[in-house]
């Protein structure tokens, strides 16, 4: 029997804004414990919450930018539940009107080709604490800094059919986030964070399979580790004739595996009910259209745009449209001059590999636009050559500085003055009376040779056209 996974998402994703969603304290991450808090965000008796209008804002434009249908009228709800890390033993979140329905996120396929991932929903609600566990003195304790920090929730129906579509999925979300500035998404931080609900079911079947769903898995490696694990664990219990328990599992890292954590709650488990100190919210169509307005070009337009109007090839639009900070550089860059396609060759190459060398995000680079496009003209100029130039890029990449004064400094300029070639090719070939003879003998290795002397006497600087030229025709003359 062969067999196919079947997935749905549900992603937390933490908001930028620089205040809690109900009170002023900051959203910064880390602190010391406790004292990123106030009496609404650790749920004191009678302190009342006031909707940070930032959070609706951010909420409304990704739920524009994923296509979706903003909810005109709607409201909050407590969702009751007792956990240490929760206070108020409510968490206010939103369940009979969600700010944003039926929305798609289109992701590419590894094959070619793109698909359209349902998005059911997407909802305001707050964040909890955090439980630190101290294995030293075996004391748990809390810290309430996180709690009230804005999230938005972003379900999906169950269209993922692989590990790598979720993948895609994520990246594209993370990308998205990130063009419209709601969110920094950095995983490690926990401020993008995904339940995994996967069931498994015979291929060709139309009936969902009964499902697990594993709790927040926040790197891309736990996404893909735990699908496997899960999908291989499920199709075993089917296999041996057992039954799939609707459960929440918790995916451990360090075992590899997924365990048990608790039967399923459903919706009537936790109380719902609307909660009674938040005014419902009514959206107008003007305020729908000012946000609108506010959306930035996104990754696929730009991919277009480049395409049609810069020339670039498909794949060369895709990987620079990926991050917005590399197209904003690559856009910079053009602006000031570089043609298009180096460009982009020098970004995904050269650019792309320091900062994964480095452990850098494109956000986070120093290079400037300006330098990359002094760089590429000093090349076209014929000043220096392409691999001076990545020396120089290497050098300028992490500390900064000017190009031409580098080159200056450090006597980087080719060497162009054909009488300066030609001297240097005559000391070669005068030092080198072996490998003369071993040429004019018919040994066309020799000649390799012959101008890696040549140029290691010019210190590089010279373009290599010009030394194959002034010893080729030495090696004529008798
Ligand atoms: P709940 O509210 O109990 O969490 P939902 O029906 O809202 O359940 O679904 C939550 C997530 O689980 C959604 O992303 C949905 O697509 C996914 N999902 C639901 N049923 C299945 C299933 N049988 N297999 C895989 N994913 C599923
Ligand atoms: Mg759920
Ligand atoms: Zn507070």
């Amino acid at each position: 029997m062969t067999w196919e996974t079947v997935i749905g998402l549900e992603t937390h994703v933490e908001l930028a804004t620089k205040t809690k969603i109900f009170c002023g304290c900051t959203t910064e991450f880390g602190g010391a414990p406790n004292t990123h808090c106030c009496p609404v965000c650790t749920g004191m008796p009678g302190a009342l919450p006031v909707l940070n209008e930032r959070v609706l804002e951010f909420a409304v434009k990704t739920g524009l930018a994923l296509h979706g249908t903003v909810t005109r009228r709607c409201k909050f709800d407590r969702k009751n539940y007792f956990y240490p890390d929760l206070p108020k033993a409510y968490q206010i979140s939103q369940l009979y009107l969600p700010i944003v329905r039926d929305g798609a996120l289109e992701i590419p396929l590894a094959g070619g080709g793109t698909k359209a991932i349902r998005i059911r929903e997407l909802h305001m609600e707050e964040d909890a604490g955090k439980l630190v566990h101290d294995p030293w003195i075996d004391q748990t304790r809390c810290d309430y800094n996180r709690c009230g920090v804005p999230l938005i929730e972003i379900v999906t129906e169950p269209d993922f059919r692989t590990a790598e579509e979720v993948i895609a999925y994520l990246e594209k979300l993370k990308s998205t986030l990130q063009y419209l500035g709601v969110s920094d998404c950095k995983m490690q931080e926990g401020s993008l964070r995904c339940d995994v609900n996967l069931s498994v079911r015979p291929a060709g079947s139309a009936e969902l399979g009964a499902r697990t769903e594993m709790k927040n898995l926040n790197s891309f490696k736990a996404v893909s580790r735990a699908i496997a694990y899960e999908a291989r664990r499920q199709i075993e219990l089917i296999e041996e004739g057992k039954r799939v328990v609707q459960e929440t599992r918790r995916w451990d890292e360090n075992k590899d595996a997924t365990f048990s954590m608790r039967s399923k709650e459903n919706a009537q488990d936790y109380r719902y009910f609307p909660d009674p100190d938040l005014p419902p919210l009514e959206l107008s169509e003007a305020y729908l259209e000012r946000l609108r307005e506010q959306i930035p070009e996104m990754a696929d337009e730009k991919a277009a745009r480049y395409q049609a109007r810069l020339g670039l090839p498909a794949y060369d639009a895709q990987m620079l449209t990926g991050q917005k900070a590399l197209a904003g550089f690559f856009e910079a860059a053009v602006a000031l001059g570089a043609p298009p396609k180096q460009a982009a060759n020098w970004i995904m190459g050269e650019v792309l590999r320091r900062l994964s060398a480095d452990g850098l995000e494109a956000k986070d680079m120093t290079l400037t636009p300006g330098a990359l496009a002094r760089l590429i003209a000093l090349v076209q100029e014929g000043r220096i050559n392409r691999n001076t130039a990545v020396r120089v890029f290497d050098a300028i990449f992490a500390d900064g500085g000017d190009v031409d004064a580098y080159v200056a400094a450090h006597g980087l300029e080719q060497v162009s003055d054909a009488g300066l070639v030609e001297a240097a090719v005559e000391r070669v070939l005068a030092a080198n009376p072996k490998s003369v003879a071993d040429y004019r003998a018919g040994k066309e290795k020799a000649f390799g040779f012959l101008v890696g002397q040549a140029m290691r006497e010019l210190k590089g600087q010279a373009a290599p056209q010009a030394v194959h030229r002034a010893l080729g025709a030495a090696l004529k003359q008798p």
